[in-house]
C-alpha cells in the first residue's frame, strides 16, 4: 500500500480516532515515505547511469574510441544533466560520477539504498570516504560499514566509515594531506542586501575587490615564472593555488612571500567593474547598479565607488543612446567599447546554467567569422573555456536570438534558452563603428582616469579578450 499523509490526515480528522492513535499513523507514514524516497533517488542513479551510456553513443563514443573523445562526451552529457535538472553543472557531474561509481565498485551501497536501510547523506560520505582508496580497502570498508548501517544515524554513518577508513587506508596521513592540500582554492558566496561571504561576511563590493585583487596577485606570479631559467625551478602550482597562498601570507605576516619580485606586487590594486545607469548617477533615480562579479548594489553604495575609489572601472551605459555595438565585417576582434558591452550583457558564460563570470571567459563569434559570421553583439557571446570547446567539439548548438537571448539545442534534442544578466534595449544596427559617437557611455580604468563629469566615448581600441577563428587547443594534442 502506498502512504499518504492526507489518508493519514483524514484517519486523525475522523470521528472517533484518539489523537495517540493518528500521530502513531502519522509517523509510520514519514518513516514510509523517507523509504520511498530513498528507493527513488536509487533509481534515479541508475537511471543517469543508463542515460550516460545513451548519451555516448549518440554523440557517436564506439569501442575504438580514444580517451579524449570519450571525455568530451561526458562533459557534453554532465552539460545536458544540468539543464535537465536545472542543477549546476558541477552537481550534475557529481550526480554523473557517483551513479557511475553506484552502478560498478559500490553497487552495494546502491543496493543498501533502494532497501531504505541508508540514506543519501550516507551513500555520499560512503563515495567520498572510498573515493581514493586501493579496491580491495574500498569493497572492505564498504562491507564492514554497511554491517548494521540502518540503525545508525548519517554522521554516526560518517564517523564510524572515517575510523574505519584509517585504519584500512594503506597511504601515510601526510601523503594523502599533501594530496589534499593540491585542491586549495578562493571562494567567494554572494548574500543577500549587498553582503557576500568569503569566509569574512562583508560588503560585496570589498569581497569582489579582494578577489579581484588576489586573481591579479596571482596572474602576475604565473608570468614572472615563465622567466624561469629552467624545468625543475619553475612553479607548477595553479593560480587557484596561487590565490590562496598569497592570501595566506597576507593575512598571516602582511607582506608576500614573492622575493625579490615583491615590489612589482604591490603595485597591484584590485579593479572592480560597476554598471551605473547615468540617471542612477547623477541621482535623477535610485535603479540598481550591477557589480560585477557580485549582482545588484544600491545605488548610494555604487555612486560612492564610482565617485571615490581610484581603483574603479567605470562602464556608464546609457541603453536610450547605447554604444558603438557593431564591427560589423569591418573587424574580426572585437573592439573594447564592445567587449564592455558583452561583459555587462552577458555577466557570465551563456552556457545554461553555467556561472563562470564573462570577464574570464571568451567571446565566441556564434556563426564563425570564417563562415561569414560578423563582430555584431548578435553574433557574439561570452564562453567560458569548458563550453566554448563543447561547442566546437560536441553535438551541441547554439543560436542568437533578438535582445541578447542564446537558444541552444542539446545533442538529446532539448531547447534550452539562456538570457542576458542585464537586458539592454535593442541597439540600432546603424550605430556602427565610425558613425558619429553616442553620448552617456563612460569606460575608464584605474587611478589615471578620475571621475569625469563629461560623458566620454571609449576609443574603439583592440578588445582585452577575443577568440581566434581557429582556438589553439581544437588542434592541441589530447592529455594523456
Ligand atoms: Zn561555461
Amino acid at each position: 500500500m502506498t502512504p499518504t499523509p492526507t489518508a493519514a490526515l483524514e484517519r486523525a480528522a475522523a470521528v472517533g480516532a484518539s489523537a495517540g492513535d493518528a500521530l502513531g499513523d502519522l509517523l509510520a507514514d514519514v518513516a514510509a515515505l523517507e523509504r520511498m524516497i530513498r528507493w527513488a533517488q536509487a533509481q534515479q542513479y541508475r537511471a543517469v547511469e543508463a542515460a550516460r551510456r545513451l548519451h555516448a553513443e549518440v554523440e557517436g563514443v564506439t569501442g575504438s574510441s580514444g580517451s579524449a573523445e570519450r571525455e568530451m562526451a561526458t562533459r557534453s552529457f554532465v552539460a545536458e544533466l544540468a539543464t535537465v535538472l536545472v542543477a549546476p553543472e558541477a552537481t550534475a557531474g557529481r550526480l554523473a560520477a557517483d551513479a557511475g561509481r553506484l552502478a560498478g565498485p559500490r553497487a552495494a551501497t546502491l543496493v543498501a539504498l533502494a532497501a531504505g536501510t541508508v540514506g543519501v547523506p550516507h551513500v555520499r560520505s560512503m563515495l567520498e570516504l572510498t573515493g581514493d582508496l586501493p579496491v580491495d580497502s574500498a569493497d572492505e570498508l564498504e562491507r564492514r560499514s554497511l554491517d548494521g548501517a540502518a540503525q545508525r544515524t548519517s554522521s554516526d554513518f560518517r564517523r564510524r566509515v572515517r575510523r574505519l577508513r584509517e585504519r584500512l587506508h594503506p597511504e601515510p596521513l601526510a601523503t594523502r594531506r599533501r594530496r589534499a592540500a593540491e585542491e586549495r582554492r578562493m571562494h567567494l558566496d554572494p548574500a543577500p542586501d549587498g553582503m557576500a561571504w568569503l569566509s569574512l561576511f562583508m560588503e560585496a563590493e570589498r569581497a569582489v575587490a579582494i578577489v579581484d585583487r588576489l586573481d591579479s596577485l596571482a596572474a602576475a606570479s604565473v608570468d614572472r615564472g615563465r622567466g624561469a631559467p629552467n624545468e625543475t625551478s619553475r612553479d607548477r602550482r595553479t593560480s587557484a593555488q596561487r590565490c590562496v597562498d598569497l592570501a595566506a601570507d597576507l593575512l598571516m605576516s602582511g607582506i608576500l612571500d614573492e622575493g625579490d619580485a615583491a615590489p612589482a606586487t604591490r603595485r597591484i590594486a584590485p579593479r572592480v567593474t560597476v554598471t551605473v545607469p547615468v540617471l542612477s548617477l547623477l541621482g535623477v533615480t535610485d535603479e540598481p547598479a550591477e557589480l560585477d562579479g557580485y549582482g545588484p548594489i544600491d545605488a548610494e553604495t555604487a555612486r560612492i565607488i564610482a565617485a571615490h575609489a581610484p581603483s574603479v572601472r567605470r562602464l556608464l551605459v546609457d541603453p536610450e543612446t547605447g554604444a558603438a555595438l557593431s564591427y560589423g565585417r569591418t573587424s574580426y576582434r572585437v573592439g573594447a567599447d564592445l567587449a564592455g558591452y558583452l561583459r555587462v550583457r552577458d555577466g557570465r558564460c551563456r552556457f545554461p546554467g553555467c556561472s563562470r563570470r564573462a570577464v574570464r571567459s571568451d567571446i565566441d563569434h556564434t556563426t564563425a567569422w570564417a563562415h561569414g559570421g560578423g563582430t555584431d553583439a548578435d553574433n557574439l557571446a561570452h564562453l567560458c573555456r569548458t563550453h566554448h570547446r563543447l561547442k566546437h567539439e560536441s553535438g551541441w548548438r547554439m543560436v542568437n536570438e533578438p535582445g541578447g537571448v542564446i537558444r541552444w539545442a542539446s545533442p538529446a534534442g532539448h531547447v534550452l534558452r539562456t538570457y542576458p544578466e542585464v537586458p539592454f534595449d535593442p541597439v540600432p544596427r546603424s550605430s556602427r563603428v565610425g558613425a558619429p559617437p553616442p553620448a552617456g557611455v563612460i569606460d575608464r580604468s584605474g587611478p589615471e582616469a578620475p571621475p569625469s563629469p563629461e560623458p566620454v566615448l571609449p576609443t574603439a581600441g583592440r578588445a582585452e579578450i577575443g577568440d581566434d577563428v581557429e582556438p589553439p587547443w581544437l588542434h592541441a594534442a589530447p592529455a594523456a
